[in-house]
C-alpha cells in the first residue's frame, strides 16, 4: 500500500490485531475507520455516510445515537459505577432486569445469569449443562449436539459448538463432548424434490440415529439458533423444531436456544423461539439486550435446571461460576432502558410492519443471474449467490464474489456483511424506516449488476 506515514490507518496496521480479519491482507487494505453514528447511519473519517444494514454485528437495534441509553448509562455511572453480585450482594438494576427478562421469556423461565458477551453466555450454558447432569447423578450424560454452520461464539466451549471451519482450524477445537449434526439449509442440502417438511423429517431422523449411535445416556443437550445467523441466515425448514424437540424429549436431552441474534424482535416477535415454536430449557441472549451500547448477555434457565443448580451449589458450598462484570450495573441499566424503549415504542410491531419492504424488496432479485436464493424473515435476510442456481453450484471461492458485492454496496453507502464467499447478510437496526430499507434494496440491485459485469 502507499506510504501512509503516521496516519491512523498505518497505526492501525502497526498495532491492532483485528478479529475476523485476514490479518495478512489487512496490511495491504488497511481499515475503514468509522468515526460516528446517527440513527441507522455511520460515518467514516472522510465524512461519508453509510446505512449500517447489519446493525454493526447484528446488534445496534436502536441505531447509533439513542439519547435515552446514553442518559441511562450516565445516571448509573454517577450513582454506582460498579458493584458485583457475588456472595449474596445485589443491586437494584440487576433485580429489575432479571425480573423483566423472566416476565418476557418465551416459555416459563426461573432464573437469569448475567455475563458480558454471547460467547460467555454460551460457555456458561455448557458449564450449566455439565453441572446439572453431574448433580442429578448422570455424569455420563455430557455430549452437546450443535449444528454444522451454527454460530455460538469464540470462547473455548462456545467456539467448539460453533460449526464453522475457521473457528476450529489450528485452535485445537472442538473440545471433547461437543459434536455437530446436520445443517438445516433446505435449498443447499435437500434432495431433489424433497419438500421442507420431508427434509425436516429426515434431519430429525438423522438426529435420532446419531443420538442412538452415541448412546442416549451420553447426550446431554442440543443447541440451536432459531435462525442461524453468522452461518448464513439459515431458516429452519417447516416443522423442523417440532420434530427435533420430539426426539430430544424422548431421550431426555435439554433444548438450548441461542437467541443472541434473534432475541428482542429481530424476527418480528420478541424471541425467535416464538417464531419457530421452540420451547427451550435454557436460553442465551445478548446483542440487542442493550442495543449493544454496552456489553451484556444473559442466560435464562427453567425450574428444572435452576432448582438442581441451586441445590448442588448448596452441597458444594458455592456456585463456582461468575465474572467480575456479571450484572455490571451500568450495562444492566442500559439494558433495562433498552427493553423499556422496545415496549414504549412498540419496536417489535414496527419490525413486523416494515419487514416486507426488505423481504419483498430483496426477493425481486431472486431471478437475477447471480442469485441462488433470497431468504429471511422479519429484519434478517440473506442474498446467496450461485454460479448455477439449479445445480446449486457455487462460485470459485478464490473469486470472492460475495466480498466483491459487499464492496460495491459499501461504495453505494450501504454496509452489510459477506458470509463466506457466497452470501450477503442483512440485519439492520430495528428502527429502520421503509424508505431506508428501499435504499438498502436499491444498493443490492446496483451491486449485483456491477458484480455481474465484473465477472464477465
Ligand atoms: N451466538 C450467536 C447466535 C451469535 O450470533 C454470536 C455473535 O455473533 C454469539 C453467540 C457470540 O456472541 P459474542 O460475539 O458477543 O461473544
Amino acid at each position: 500500500m502507499t506510504d501512509l506515514g503516521n496516519s491512523p490507518a498505518s497505526r492501525d496496521i502497526a498495532y491492532v490485531m483485528h478479529p475476523y480479519t485476514n490479518l495478512k491482507k489487512h496490511k495491504e487494505t488497511g481499515p475503514l475507520i468509522i468515526e460516528r453514528g446517527e440513527g441507522v447511519h455511520v460515518y467514516d473519517d472522510s465524512g461519508k455516510e453509510y446505512i449500517e444494514a447489519l446493525a454493526g454485528l447484528w446488534c445496534t437495534s436502536l441505531g447509533f445515537n439513542e439519547e435515552r441509553l446514553i442518559n441511562a448509562a450516565t445516571e448509573q455511572l454517577r450513582k454506582l459505577p460498579y458493584y458485583h453480585i457475588f456472595a449474596h450482594k445485589s443491586t437494584m438494576p440487576v433485580i429489575d432486569l432479571a425480573e423483566r427478562l423472566i416476565n418476557m421469556a418465551p416459555v416459563p423461565m426461573s432464573k437469569v445469569f448475567f455475563a458480558n458477551s454471547g460467547s460467555e453466555a454460551n460457555d456458561t450454558v455448557v458449564k450449566l449443562v455439565w453441572y446439572y447432569h453431574n448433580a442429578i447423578g448422570k455424569p455420563g450424560k455430557k455430549k452437546i449436539l450443535a449444528r454444522i454452520k451454527g454460530y455460538h461464539g469464540v470462547t473455548v466451549a462456545a467456539a467448539s459448538m460453533t460449526g464453522l471451519p475457521a473457528n476450529h482450524a489450528d485452535f485445537d477445537l472442538p473440545i471433547a463432548n461437543i459434536m455437530h449434526v446436520d445443517c438445516p439449509h433446505h435449498w443447499m442440502f435437500a434432495e431433489a424434490g424433497e419438500s421442507e417438511v420431508d427434509f425436516a423429517t429426515r434431519l430429525a431422523a438423522n438426529l435420532e440415529k446419531r443420538i442412538l449411535e452415541e448412546g442416549p445416556e451420553t447426550v446431554a443437550a442440543f443447541i440451536a439458533e432459531p435462525i442461524m445467523g453468522a452461518g448464513g441466515v439459515i431458516l429452519p425448514p417447516e416443522t423442523y423444531f417440532e420434530k427435533v424437540q420430539a426426539v430430544l424429549k424422548k431421550y431426555d436431552i435439554l433444548m438450548i436456544a441461542d437467541e443472541v441474534i434473534c432475541g428482542f424482535g429481530r424476527t418480528g416477535n420478541p424471541w425467535g423461539s416464538q417464531t419457530f415454536n421452540i420451547q427451550p430449557d435454557i436460553l442465551s441472549c445478548a446483542k440487542a439486550l442493550s442495543s449493544a451500547y454496552l456489553p451484556i448477555s444473559a442466560v435464562m434457565v427453567n425450574d428444572k435446571v435452576a432448582d438442581v443448580v441451586s441445590d448442588n451449589s448448596g452441597k458444594i458450598g458455592t456456585f463456582g461460576h461468575g465474572y467480575t462484570y456479571t450484572g455490571h450495573p451500568v450495562s444492566v441499566a442500559v439494558a433495562l432502558e433498552t427493553l423499556k424503549i422496545y415496549e414504549e415504542r412498540k419496536i417489535f410491531d414496527h419490525v413486523k410492519a416494515v419487514a416486507p419492504r426488505l423481504q419483498d424488496g430483496l426477493r425481486k432479485y431472486a431471478d437475477h443471474p447471480l442469485v441462488g436464493e433470497v431468504r429471511g424473515t422479519g429484519l434478517i435476510a440473506a442474498v446467496h449467490l450461485a454460479k448455477d442456481k439449479e445445480k446449486r453450484e457455487m462460485f470459485d471461492p478464490a473469486l470472492a464474489v460475495a466480498p466483491y458485492l459487499y464492496g460495491r454496496m459499501q461504495e453505494h453507502g450501504v454496509i452489510t456483511r459477506a458470509i463466506g464467499t457466497d452470501a450477503i447478510a442483512f440485519s439492520p437496526p430495528l428502527i429502520i424506516t421503509e424508505a431506508q430499507l428501499d435504499k438498502v434494496v436499491d444498493a443490492v440491485g446496483k451491486g449485483l449488476d456491477e458484480t455481474y459485469a465484473w465477472l464477465k
